[in-house]
């Protein structure tokens, strides 16, 4: 099935210049940008993102780092992209992830793990409307 999948480049891949590398692996990957935006979220967009996790110890301290900095959001189109995206991201901690995978290559730690990606149907029908209007998305 031909989908869409939200992806966001994270604040440590962007402050060490990663945008360029990761965007052109997703074109490698036969991935079509279809929208795409550079934004530093305030601390409650980050918080709104990841509600789900809002119980999780790790909850503050993932929302401050997403706020840290400017990411970059995008929606991904292709074949099963949602997930396709989350096998070329690799495991949450990239001391886990394959070989050749975005937090393999990009990540430091856990939370510090370079990208996001949707991980269901159903986070992307959340996620990409949070980011894009129907409109912004080509
Ligand atoms: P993401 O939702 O960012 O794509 P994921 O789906 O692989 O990552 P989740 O379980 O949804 O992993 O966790 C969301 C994010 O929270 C992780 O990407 C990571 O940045 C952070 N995180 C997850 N587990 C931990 C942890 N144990 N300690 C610190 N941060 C964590
Ligand atoms: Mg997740």
């Amino acid at each position: 099935m031909q989908e869409n999948t939200l992806a966001i480049i994270k604040p440590d891949a962007f402050r060490k210049n990663h945008l360029g590398a990761i965007l052109a692996r997703y074109e490698k990957e036969g991935f079509r940008i279809r929208a795409g935006r550079i934004r530093w979220l305030s601390l409650r967009e980050a918080e709104g993102f990841y509600k789900v996790h809002r119980e999780r110890p790790f909850f503050g301290s993932l929302t401050q780092f997403m706020a840290s900095g400017p990411v970059m959001v995008l929606v991904l189109h292709k074949e099963n992209a949602i997930l396709e995206h989350r096998t070329l991201m690799g495991s949450t901690d990239p001391g886990n992830a394959d070989p050749n995978t975005l937090r393999k290559l990009y990540g430091a730690s856990i939370e510090e793990n370079a990208v996001h990606g949707s991980d269901s149907p159903e986070s992307a029908r959340f996620e990409i409307p949070y980011f894009f209007p129907e409109s912004e998305i080509y």
